[in-house]
């Protein structure tokens, strides 16, 4: 078959089984190459649409593609999605029954199925390998491949046993996906996968419909309060904390203040961990406060911002995490509040770690380069994507695209604390030097005799807020260090010139406190009458959902929503060219949406227009 014959055939059941109008970015290329018999390693951001790439090509293919996925819960919602679509597709992992097994064992022999998610440490055994020989494997896709990389964050070593698949289907095409970008972690997943020869896909990075923000932060539960309240009503949404201390504090205090939240973290025990996901993913409105452990496999669209209280470890971590918002395309919120003292609590972790010395030095260099992306003072999404190799122009809607933070000459408030720091012997803390600069004696400056030092009381015209801002950004600019032993503020030869005035300095302003209105997300309008039928519909998938026993989200997202609010269809015809629903669904669920609309077009013709 030609390449141009496979991609029609690939579009027809794009838009036949899924419902959607054309591919994005690589998805066509991808699809082509697999489906040609070549290896692909594909790396997409979150959100993507990761999945057609080897859903389709199982279609399309006579015979079995096997999806190599490490979580259960992802594997299940996506094999619930599959079916309602019309796939015949399976999970099998540790929660499958065992008559389960049988008639997934009898639908591969028949050749009746034609996706099958498995977990990693069972894709090996020698039983389930052999097994396999006895089938036709179309194809065979490894999901969150990087999990074969020590350089990601989640190494696991039964991903490195993957490469047996190669050895034992050499002429079976395969798949690897990820979201990480970086290039160690892509050389790993080449090399351990045996797939040297695979053609390789990226996409851009870039996640259009998150709007990024960035606070300093001062009392931040309160700011985080202020945060969410200014996101609307009953919205879905992640808040990431360091400790689990926190999650817990955190979780508590947002119920104290009426919202549905649960904290997640890997303290819990694991049946309490399990019931708040599969709440998160199944509920309406449900806020996840966690640390790190809730992440890969949420696979939830409807995600309307991700919070960091606490300044993530890299840049990559915190992509990652707050690209977790918006998958459905419609307008999301990344919003992170940070402090000088989450930097210095974070690196203290890292140096006191147990790893050798180049991993923390590469750790700490991120962990730099994340303070840099809080201070930093021109658009947000293109310092991330030159972050990940990808230049672009401002966005125009990130916090400093949308009011660009004013600059000022700091020449001279930074030679003041520099001189400061240096007459100090850099030994003392940051809270130390800004006493001294701004002539605040206490008892243990009288002791120290720093009164009488000639910076003692020269800074006296900024306040402790806006010293604290100017310290920050030095560090963040490479100019200050804060030891890790001592805490003290010290010089870094960079600073050395500034001293000596061979070079200027600006700084940006330190920014009035906002009140929550202006940081609200960007909001879908809806006239009343849209509003109404927004809640039926919604209210009709929840009820469908239950019954279903799958997440809401599986019979349609927000996005298909929107699209049936704003087109209110009256045929079953028209539903067909509404986003999200294929053939099967609009046989499941058509009668039941037109119904809906047809109430509300009713109303209309009664009068009730607003
Ligand atoms: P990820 O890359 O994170 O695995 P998914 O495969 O879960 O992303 O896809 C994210 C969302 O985008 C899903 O709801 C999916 O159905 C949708 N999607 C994927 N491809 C397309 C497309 N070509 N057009 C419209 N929606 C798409
Ligand atoms: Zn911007």
């Amino acid at each position: 078959m030609s390449q141009t014959d496979i991609l029609s055939r690939a579009r027809t059941v794009l838009h036949e089984v899924f419902g959607y109008a054309d591919f994005r970015a690589s998805q066509g290329a991808i699809i082509a190459a697999l489906c040609g018999g070549q290896n692909v390693l594909a790396l997409m951001p979150t959100g993507a649409g990761k999945s057609l790439c080897y859903q389709i090509p199982a279609i399309l293919h006579d015979g079995l593609a096997v999806v190599i996925s490490p979580l259960i819960a992802l594997m299940d919602d996506q094999v619930a999605a599959l079916r309602l679509a019309g796939v015949s597709a399976a999970a099998l992992h540790g929660g499958t029954a065992p008559e389960e097994i049988r008639t997934i064992a009898a639908d591969m022999r028949s050749g009746s199925l034609k996706l099958l998610y498995v977990a990693p440490e069972r894709a090996v055994t020698a039983r389930f390998l052999d097994f396999l020989h006895s089938v036709n494997i179309s194809l065979i896709a490894i999901d969150e491949a990087h999990c074969v990389s020590q350089w990601g964050h989640d190494f696991r070593p039964e991903y490195r046993r993957l490469f047996m698949l190669a050895e034992r289907f050499p002429h079976v095409p395969r798949i690897a996906l990820t979201a990480t970008a970086d290039k160690e972690t892509r050389a790993d997943i080449l090399h351990y996968l045996a797939m040297s020869d695979a053609q390789v896909f990226i996409d851009s990075f870039d996640r259009p419909n998150i709007d990024y923000q960035v606070v300093e932060k001062a009392g931040g539960k309160k700011q985080l309060l202020q945060f969410i309240r200014s996101q609307g009503k009953n919205v879905c949404g992640i808040v990431y904390c360091l400790s689990r201390r926190r999650v817990e504090d955190i979780a508590a205090f947002l119920c104290e203040e009426g919202f549905a939240a649960l904290p997640y973290h890997a303290g819990l025990d694991m049946t309490v961990r399990t019931e708040h996901q599969r709440r998160f993913s199944r509920e309406d409105g449900i806020i996840m406060v966690a640390t790190i452990a809730f992440g890969m496999g949420i696979d939830k669209p409807d995600v309307r911002f991700v919070a960091h209280l606490d300044m993530p470890k890299s840049v990559e971590h915190f992509y990652q995490e707050s690209g977790r918002a918006g998958r459905d395309g419609l307008p999301a919120v990344s919003w992170l509040c940070y402090g000088l003292n989450d930097w210095v609590l974070m690196r203290d972790r890292i140096l006191e770690g147990n790893a050798d010395d180049i991993q923390k030095n590469i750790e700490v260099a991120k962990l730099d380069t994340m303070l840099g992306y809080c201070e930093c003072a021109t658009c947000r999404r293109q310092f991330l994507l030159a972050h990940f190799q990808e230049q672009i122009a401002p966005c125009g809607h990130c916090d400093n695209c949308r009011r660009p933070p004013a600059s000022f000459d700091a020449l001279q408030p930074v030679q003041k604390l520099f001189s400061c720091v240096w007459r100090l012997g850099q030994q003392y803390p940051v809270s130390y030097v800004i006493d001294v600069l701004r002539g605040k004696s206490n008892d243990t400056i009288t002791r120290n005799g720093h009164e009488q030092l000639s910076t003692f009381g020269i800074g006296s015209t900024l306040t402790i807020k806006e010293w604290r801002s100017v310290v920050r950004q030095c560090v963040a600019q490479g100019y200050l260090n804060i030891s890790p032993v001592t805490q003290s503020l010290q010089l870094n030869a960079t600073a050395r010139d500034v001293l000596l005035g061979k070079q200027t300095i600006r700084l940006r302003v330190l920014r009035p406190a906002r009140n929550g209105k202006k940081s609200a997300a960007p909001q879908t309008f809806r006239t009343e009458r849209q509003e109404k039928l927004w809640q039926n519909l919604r209210a009709w998938r929840l009820e469908r959902a239950r019954r279903e026993d799958i997440p809401a989200f599986v019979i349609f997202n927000d996005r298909t929503l929107q699209d049936l609010v704003e087109n209110m269809p009256q045929s079953l015809a028209a539903l067909s060219s509404i986003y999200g629903l294929g053939e099967a669904k609009i046989a499941a669920f058509g009668a039941d949406i037109i119904a809906i609309c047809g109430e509300a077009a009713q109303h209309d013709a009664d009068g009730n227009t607003d």
